[in-house]
C-alpha cells in the first residue's frame, strides 16, 4: 500500500507571461490541488498516488507523464476516450495580478466515478487525501468522494480534507451541504479562515467550528493564514506558527504544499509543532517560486529557507 492516496481533477494549466487578449506564447504546465499534494509528498520520498481521468489524447499523457516524472503512482489512472482534458489559462495581466480562465466543464477529469477509485482504495493507503474541489466537479465525483471517504473511514485508514472552495464551481451553501458531512470522516481538516463555515453552521465562528469538528472526531484542524502562518487546534489545545519569512513572487499552490508537509510530517510521526513547522516550510517554498509546484522542496532541501543547521526538525 501507498503511504498517501488522493484522487481527484488534473488540470492542463496554460499560462501567459502578458494580457492573454493579445495572445503571445503560453507554456503548458500540470495543475490540479491533488497532484499538487501528491508531488510535494513524493519529493520529499513518501509512496504517493493518485487517481482520477484523464483524456485519451496528448494532454492526457502530459499530465501522466509529468506525474511519473515526479515518482507519484499512476496505476489507478483511467483514460476517458469520450472526453476532453480539463483547461486552466493562467493570465500575468499585471505584475501584481494574475487571473485564472477554467475550461474544465464536461472534462475527463469531471467524470471519475466510484468505480474508479474502489481498486485503489481497497490496496491500502495510511492516509487518504481529499480536496473540497474534488465534489464540485460533477455529481458522480461527488459520489466518488463520499465513497471514498466512508470506504477509507470504515478501514481505519486516516482521512485528511483540505476545504478548498471554490466559487465558480458552487455556491458556498451547496458547498456547506456536501462538505459539511464529508469531514465528519476527517481525522484532519485544513481550512483558511474564511473556508471554516463551510464544514459547520453557516456563521459559525472559528472557535465554534473547532469545536464542532473536534466534537466530530476530527482530530487535528489546520487553519491556514497565508504570511501570518497557521493555527493547528487539538483536544489538547492550539498553536500558532509564523510563516517563514520569504519573498512571495506566486502564491499559487501554497495551501497544497502546506498540505504536502503537513502529511509529510504525519507520516514522520513528527509531534504536532514539527508538522506544522513542515507544513509552513513547503508553503514558504511555494510562494517563493514560479508554479503550483515546481518549487517544493526535496528532503535534503527541506531546511533550504530556514537555514536551521543547528537540526531542528523540519
Ligand atoms: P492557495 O489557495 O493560493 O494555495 P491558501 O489560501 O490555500 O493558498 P495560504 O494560507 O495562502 O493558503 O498559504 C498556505 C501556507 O503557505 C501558509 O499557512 C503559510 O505557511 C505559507 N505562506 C503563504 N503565503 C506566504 C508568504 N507570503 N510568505 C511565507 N509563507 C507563506
Amino acid at each position: 500500500p501507498v503511504d498517501v492516496l488522493t484522487l481527484g481533477e488534473a488540470l492542463v494549466s496554460l499560462r501567459s507571461s502578458g494580457p492573454l487578449a493579445l495572445g503571445g506564447p503560453l507554456t503548458m504546465h500540470l495543475a490540479g490541488a491533488e497532484t499538487n499534494v501528491a508531488i510535494g509528498l513524493a519529493r520529499l520520498g513518501h509512496r504517493a498516488a493518485w487517481v482520477g481521468r484523464v483524456s485519451d489524447d496528448e494532454l492526457g499523457e502530459f499530465v501522466l507523464r509529468q506525474l511519473r516524472a515526479e515518482g507519484v503512482g499512476t496505476d489507478g489512472v483511467r483514460r476517458d476516450p469520450d472526453r476532453p482534458a480539463g483547461l486552466m489559462f493562467l493570465e500575468r495581466r499585471t505584475a501584481d495580478l494574475s487571473r485564472v480562465q477554467y475550461q474544465r466543464t464536461g472534462s475527463a477529469g469531471s467524470a471519475l466515478t466510484c468505480d474508479d477509485v474502489a481498486g485503489p482504495l481497497a490496496a491500502g493507503a495510511r492516509v487518504l487525501h481529499l480536496s473540497g474541489i474534488t465534489p464540485a466537479v460533477s455529481d458522480s465525483a461527488r459520489e466518488a468522494t463520499m465513497f471514498a471517504a466512508r470506504q477509507a473511514a470504515a478501514a481505519g485508514i486516516t482521512v485528511s480534507l483540505d476545504v478548498n472552495y471554490r466559487a465558480r464551481l458552487w455556491s458556498r451553501d451547496a458547498a456547506r451541504a456536501v462538505l459539511t458531512p464529508l469531514a465528519g470522516y476527517a481525522s484532519i481538516v485544513i481550512a483558511s479562515v474564511d473556508e471554516l463555515d463551510l464544514v459547520a453552521g453557516p456563521g459559525t465562528d472559528e472557535p465554534g467550528v473547532v469545536a464542532e469538528l473536534l466534537g466530530r472526531g476530527v482530530q487535528t484542524v489546520l487553519v491556514k493564514l497565508g504570511a501570518d502562518g497557521a493555527r493547528a487546534y487539538t483536544r489538547d489545545g492550539a498553536q500558532h506558527l509564523a510563516a517563514v519569512p520569504v519573498t512571495a513572487v506566486d502564491t499559487v499552490g501554497a495551501g497544497d504544499a502546506f498540505t504536502a508537509g503537513y502529511l509529510s510530517g504525519h507520516l514522520d510521526g513528527l509531534d504536532l509543532r514539527d508538522r506544522l513547522r513542515r507544513a509552513v516550510a513547503l508553503g514558504a517554498f511555494a510562494v517563493t517560486a514560479h508554479g503550483d509546484w515546481e518549487g517544493l522542496p526535496r528532503r535534503d532541501e527541506l531546511s533550504l529557507l530556514t537555514g536551521n543547521a543547528a537540526g531542528t526538525t523540519l
